[in-house]
């Protein structure tokens, strides 16, 4: 199976649940944020070897060879640019980079009869919900960001040409918030410069990288005033991916395009999520309530029983042992 983006924090994680499954894979990857060392992580983990080429998917010619270098009839599509923040600055990156690469994969497959195609989608989908936890038939609320509009695009995208074309079917999975490491320690999410999101942002404060934690909003009408998200471990993800591909390869498909909601089902606030962390692994976090920041929601969460129920999957992994491992995670890329 190819896997675009395979060098990244979700991809090497998935690559390691496929392996471990009895796939093969192929990853494509053009290191733009992410590193060589990633796949040499997966290869300790699994001992084995990875097919690697280094290959942007927005060129299509360059991918083409790939498809013709390599037998597979299933794609999982990471390859994209994430940081929601960065796509509102530059919104044309965002479109050319995460719409092309997608359209790419999507033509190429058609062009040579490959018929599965997994899409990494998102739950910044949902927006802001009416009504929670959000299932898949929840509305999709305008975009924010660029960012957000390409998931949402592509998803469109993926969904017209299922029922277009005869001879490719698809699934997206909706991630909530994926944090932790693999519990080797030998991979993990590796942002470049200031970490955007949460986690990486707490162990990178943890080890003195950053000097203090901001939270954004104690204002909000939760309990604690803090933002409720639905935080997955990022092996439970990758779990999700193998099941996903288990149906599509089994033929086991009600529909040809299908989505999935890939969370745990539990909503957690900052605050807990700080304080668990700290007591999980022993210390303490400087951090400051700080204003909104622009551009979040209140509360998502998600409703997972149709992932539960059609892929025969569940998030497995408990909260303590998931910043658990994103801590030994920090602490293995530091040399602490
Ligand atoms: N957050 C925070 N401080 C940070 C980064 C994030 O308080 O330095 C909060 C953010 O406001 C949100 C939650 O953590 O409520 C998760 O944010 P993240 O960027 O990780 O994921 P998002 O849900 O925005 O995709």
């Amino acid at each position: 199976m190819l896997v675009s983006g395979g060098a990244g924090y979700i991809g090497t994680h998935t690559c390691v649940a496929l392996i471990e499954a009895g796939y093969d894979v192929v990853v494509v990857d053009n290191f733009s944020n992410s590193e060589a060392s990633a796949i040499k992580g997966v290869e300790q983990i699994t001992g084995r070897d990875i097919a690697f080429e280094q290959v942007d998917t927005c060129d299509i010619e360059a991918l083409r060879g790939v498809f013709l270098r390599h037998e597979f009839d299933t794609v999982i599509h990471f390859a994209a640019f994430k940081a929601v923040g960065e796509s509102v600055a530059e919104p044309l990156k965002y479109y050319m980079n995460n719409l092309t690469s997608f359209m790419n994969v999507c033509a190429l497959m058609k062009e040579y009869g490959r018929p599965n195609i997994l899409f990494s989608s998102s739950a910044t989908v949902y927006g802001e919900p009416d009504a929670l936890p959000v299932t898949e038939q929840s509305p999709r609320q305008p975009a924010t960001s660029p960012y957000g509009n390409t998931k949402q695009m592509c998803e469109d995208i993926l969904r017209d040409c299922c029922h277009a074309y005869d001879g490719v079917d698809g699934i997206a999975l909706r991630y909530f918030n994926p944090i932790g490491a693999h519990p080797s320690a030998l991979i993990g999410e590796l942002p470049r410069g200031v970490p955007n999101n949460l986690v990486p942002f707490i162990t990178q404060t943890a080890a003195g990288i950053r000097e203090c934690l901001s939270i954004f909003g104690s204002d909000y009408p939760t309990a604690d005033g803090t933002c409720l998200r639905d935080y997955i471990d990022v092996v439970d993800l990758a779990e999700a991916h193998v099941a996903a591909i288990n149906r599509m390869v089994g033929g086991k498909m009600e529909e040809k395009y299908e989505i999935f909601n890939i969370g745990t089902g539990r909503p957690v606030s900052v605050l807990e999520l700080v304080n668990t962390f700290e007591r999980v692994n022993g210390l303490k976090l400087n951090y400051k309530m700080a204003p909104r920041r622009t551009g979040d929601v209140c509360s998502v969460w998600a409703d997972t029983s149709l992932a539960n129920s059609e892929l025969g999957w569940k998030a497995r992994r408990s909260l303590d042992e998931t910043l658990a491992s994103a801590w030994a995670w920090e602490k293995h890329v530091r040399n602490i």
